[in-house]
């Protein structure tokens, strides 16, 4: 297996991995890193947890740091498109952080926030923005960004990108880049839509390809139990009181529904907080950093809000509800495999949920056990 220093990345960046104690790049990293440094463009098949944050990062900062020049006020050299804030942000920490001795200067772009800020920092003219479609164009619009001095683009997480309505918009995004551009493309699965959209903004790309969702399923320690939909809050309670349930990622439907779950929780003693679209930016990070660090040991989320989550040491996922596409399966119990680590996931399947449940076991080609 290869090792950082033998990707040939720059002294100041292979200190900052040391300092992350990466000791040895995840497959996407040994896989993609020498294409994207040799300046081609990039296709991966890659979800969250893979280290692909890292796969796209590492070679941006070392072609910014080994070809340093002043960017203009306005203007960026890399350019990454993430579906959610939550995720732009995280993308944003781990380009700060693999950066930190190199002195390139990121920002992250989202909307749900005032403008001043984002626009301030832009005027200062910054190495990196990382930036959700819709504020992106806004802040375009303003004329407070311009894109004519892009170098690489990222497009992360395509595929939730297509789920959000960020095609057309991301296509207009694609319209003001240079021609002469690197890209490199991120998805999970690969829909048609998604297909063309790459070709689209692709050329001639090397195909990488990690970890299909079977992979993650294989890490996962998975089973379901057949509780009737007016007992699986009791049901939830006694199973998160086991002492084991270190730090759980809970899937509810509806965003009214996470709510409920947290309500009924605290009144059975059980330490929980929500995150969904309703959320203020300030409470997401809260009862972000809140799970992180352990102190609320439970998380609700419902799957648009828990997209980009970036948890590690997740021990178990819940389905609350069951999800109807089994994809959203897939990405779910993900939370709790990251960077190869393992994990449980149980399913709380109600009468009506039996055929949500039969597509899962047909997508993830295994029979999920029954819990005791
Ligand atoms: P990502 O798929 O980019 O969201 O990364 C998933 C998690 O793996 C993040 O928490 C990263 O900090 C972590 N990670 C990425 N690359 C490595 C590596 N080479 N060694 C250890 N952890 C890593």
């Amino acid at each position: 297996m290869t090792a950082f220093n033998e990707l040939g990345l720059a002294a100041p960046l292979l200190t900052a991995l040391q300092r992350a104690d990466y000791t040895t790049p995840t497959p996407i990293q040994s896989q993609a890193i020498p294409y994207v440094m040799a300046g081609h463009d990039l296709l991966g098949i890659a979800q969250t947890g893979t280290g692909k944050t890292a796969a796209f990062a590492l070679p941006i900062l070392h072609r910014l740091l080994t070809d340093r020049r002043p960017t203009p006020r306005g203007a960026c050299r890399a350019l990454v498109l993430a579906p959610t804030r939550e995720l732009a942000t995280q993308i944003a920490d781990s380009f700060k952080t693999y950066g930190r001795q190199t002195g390139l200067r990121t920002t992250v772009i989202y909307g749900g926030v005032p403008k001043g800020r984002q626009i301030q920092a832009l005027s200062q003219g910054v190495d990196v923005v990382v930036a959700t479609p819709g504020r992106l164009l806004d802040l375009m619009g303003d004329k407070y960004i311009r894109l004519n001095q892009v170098e690489v683009l990222v497009l992360d997480e395509a595929d939730h990108m297509l789920d959000l309505g960020f095609v057309i918009p991301i296509k207009k995004i694609a319209k003001e880049l240079p021609a002469s551009r690197q890209s490199l493309f991120f998805s999970a699965t690969m829909p048609k839509e998604i297909a063309s959209l790459a070709g689209a903004l692709l050329r001639d790309p090397v195909k990488v390809s990690v970890a299909p969702p079977a992979t993650t399923v294989e890490r996962v320690a998975q089973s379901v139990m057949f509780v009737p939909q007016s007992e699986k809050r009791g049901v939830l309670a006694r199973v998160l009181r086991q002492p084991h349930m270190v730090r759980t990622l809970v899937f509810a439907r509806t965003k009214h529904g996470a709510d409920r779950i947290v309500q009924h929780l605290a009144a059975t003693g059980v330490n929980a907080s929500a995150i969904h679209g309703n959320k203020s930016q300030g409470q997401r990070e809260r009862a972000l950093s809140d799970f992180r660090s352990g102190q609320v040991p439970v998380l609700v989320a419902t799957d648009i809000a828990a997209r980009g989550i970036d948890v590690d040491g997740v021990t178990h996922v819940i389905n609350y509800d069951l999800p109807d596409v089994p994809d959203a399966y897939v990405h779910r119990i993900g939370r709790t495999a990251r960077a190869g680590a393992t994990g449980s996931a149980i399913s709380l399947c109600d009468d009506t949920e039996r055929g949500a449940l039969k597509g899962i076991e047909r997508h993830i080609r295994q029979k999920l056990p029954v819990a005791a």
